[in-house]
């Protein structure tokens, strides 16, 4: 039997696709990086999905609410071209509230939204990736067959890169951007 898999890649929202801001609560505040709707195109020519996997603890702390993040998130989609097969979020915060508040699976590092994303949409780990700019982000793949790519788009690198290496994490890649994080991943076999 031939199966088809779909290999899917991972994506960090804030320092990775757009411009990290801060939070950002709405769709005026959305700038999307030089060179990130390319990378997209590129991914998505090669056969691979996209799943953006983002912390939005702004709900647990009252700065903006789940209708407020389905409008950036539908500006965000627009502008990246509609090449986005999902947006995965986490609401909470251990110090939040607004019914958001405590602990959650789903927060990052914490692995929750890949696991969600292998339920809705079947994603097979092995032959995955993920790229962020935080170690966070990273440090949710840790212990799985995802490949991780680090990218200085975002937050201060010297600090989340020291983190990482605190956590005993070593990206299996360093890039300047997503499109040079792509163009890692594609020559990969
Ligand atoms: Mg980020
Ligand atoms: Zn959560």
């Amino acid at each position: 039997m031939i199966r088809t898999v779909i290999r899917t890649v991972f994506l960090d929202r804030d320092g990775t696709l757009n411009a990290e801001v801060g939070f950002v609560r709405s769709p005026d505040q959305l700038r999307v990086l030089p060179g990130a709707l390319q990378a997209l195109r590129r991914l998505c020519a090669a056969g691979r999905r996209v799943v953006v996997v983002t912390n939005q603890s702004g709900i647990a702390r009252g700065l903006y609410s789940e209708a407020d993040l389905a409008r950036v998130h539908g500006r965000l989609h627009a502008e990246l071209g509609g090449l986005v097969a999902a947006f995965l979020h986490c609401p909470h915060h251990p110090d939040g509230g607004f019914g958001y508040g405590g602990a959650c699976d789903c927060r990052k590092p914490g692995a929750g939204l890949l696991h969600q994303a292998r339920e809705l949409l079947g994603v097979d780990f092995a032959g995955a990736a993920l790229v962020g700019d935080s170690a966070r982000d990273l440090l949710m793949a840790q212990g799985l067959p995802i490949a991780t790519v680090y990218v200085h788009s975002g937050k201060p690198p010297p600090q989340e890169l020291e983190t990482l290496a605190a956590a005993g994490f070593t990206p299996d890649h360093e890039a300047a951007d997503l499109g040079a994080a792509v163009d890692w991943l594609l020559a990969r076999p």
